[in-house]
């Protein structure tokens, strides 16, 4: 049946809780109201809860079983989704990925856990110069057949948007190359925040002043004229803002840069050295900052004042053993939070699940919080929660339904996503069907 044929796309019945996130169009979420998470739940009555999505993909209706019933009685639907016992939550949102590049570095996870640190092995040509290396030698086909499987692994962990970043090409070309790589990947099930990352390390053969005239004078004006000729869409610009990368002064001027051609400042920052970067993104308007294990406390009063979603990302924290960033200290502050896998290759994790679980056990976050951190927050770090992040009227229907009677089971089941997940919905349409999906509680 074509969807021209019928009055809805989707009506999903019979729901044991709909998590809503936020139900009175909270566009990002701080301190104390992190801790109280939407869910419509009836307890043990029998009575469950339904969602209708419209033909363009937006929720139109959610309420109880029997009122949604009788309202669409005679109305014909794409599909219906009976979703007795189970729990429907909305598409996870992963703020911050570095998913196209190829050369895996599962050596050095093993140089890591033999004690050297993310900086020794990058002195040694390791880390990020490797996967530029190998980056550079791979086919545009195969950097794109491997961020499609990325993807594909991100909607079956329940990812229904993630921001994405350039990064391993550090020269122009390669890097507008990453961005029409990920141009490409658009229009699939896991929607793409594009993210120009030229600036996210020196290339070996340039001092940093050399390159951050060559981000300035070089890659910005390609990138400007990329995305004028229509080929790709850029929303953000990212730097990594860190002690023998690019320093403070440099950051801002790449940074305002992109501001200037219209691009959202989404930035690495304060991530292995206190460098103040909380403070200069926060007085440029960032709408993100990433890492922050460093912040000061400065930092973190001037970000909760310019409303700059700090982006929290605990599987670096942990891979890397670094000391987790002062999170508690953040929300009671009332800076917005985040998070992301960072998927990348030092941090290969491409489950939403993982991310909130070690935000709970390393940053000490309740589930509650790192529920937001993971949709509505997500969604405003990318400029996107007047339409993603939360079950309302009017969003686009980004839904996943688990095979558990309540939401916490998502970050509970540690690494039991391929089970706990039994479909992943984008905009109304079916994207992810888990047949081998039970209910393991
Ligand atoms: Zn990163």
């Amino acid at each position: 049946m074509a969807s021209s044929e019928v009055d809805y796309l989707l009506f999903v019945h019979s729901a044991r809780q709909i998590v809503q996130v936020v139900g009175n169009g909270e566009r990002v979420v701080t301190g104390e109201a992190l801790n109280h998470v939407a869910v419509l739940d009836n307890g043990d009555d029998a009575r469950g809860f339904s969602l209708v999505v419209s033909n363009d993909g937006l929720i139109c209706d959610i309420g109880e079983d029997d009122e949604i019933r009788q309202k669409y009685e005679n109305k014909k639907f794409l599909n219906t989704v009976n979703a007795y016992g189970r729990c429907i939550l909305p598409g996870l949102i992963d703020a911050h990925t570095h998913p196209v590049w190829s050369g895996d570095r599962v050596k050095e996870f093993s140089m890591k856990l033999a004690g050297m640190t993310y900086m020794d092995i990058h002195k040694i040509g390791g880390g990020i110069y490797f996967t530029v290396e190998h980056t550079k030698k791979a086919s545009t086909s195969s950097l794109l057949e491997s961020l499609q499987a990325r993807l594909k692994e991100m909607l079956k962990s329940g990812t229904t948007l993630i921001e994405a970043k350039s990064g391993y090409g550090l020269e122009t070309q390669a890097e507008m190359r990453l961005l029409e790589v990920l141009e490409m990947a658009k229009g699939g099930h896991v929607e793409i925040s594009s993210t120009f990352c030229g600036a996210h390390s020196v290339p070996k053969n340039m001092t940093s002043p050399e390159a951050t005239e060559a981000v300035l004078n070089e890659q910005l004006p390609a990138l400007a004229e990329l995305i004028q000729s229509g080929k790709v869409t850029v929303d953000n610009i990212d730097v990594f803002c860190e002690k023998g990368v690019f320093d403070l002064d440099q950051s801002r001027r790449i940074l305002t840069a992109g501001k200037e051609m219209g691009l959202q400042i989404n930035f690495h920052g304060d991530e292995l050295h206190p460098t103040g970067a909380a403070e200069m993104g926060a007085e440029l308007k960032a709408k993100a900052i990433s890492h922050l294990e460093k912040i000061s406390d400065e930092g973190i009063k001037a970000m909760a004042r310019s409303g700059t979603v700090a982006v929290i990302l605990p599987t670096t924290a942990y891979m890397l053993k670094l000391t987790p960033p002062p999170v508690k200290k953040m929300i009671a502050e009332q800076v917005p939070i985040a998070l992301g896998t960072d998927f990348n290759p030092n941090a290969f994790c491409c489950s939403m699940g993982i991310a909130m679980h070690l935000a709970c056990v390393l940053c000490g976050m309740t589930m509650e919080q790192a529920l937001h951190a993971s949709t509505i927050n997500a969604a405003a770090s990318l400029g996107k929660a007047d339409t993603h992040g939360s079950l309302e009227i009017g969003k686009f229907a980004d839904i996943v339904v688990i095979n558990a009677p309540r939401w916490e089971h998502i970050i509970y089941q540690m690494g039991s996503q391929a089970s706990l997940i039994a479909k992943v919905i984008k905009q109304g349409r079916i994207a992810y069907d888990n047949q081998d999906s039970s209910f393991l509680v």
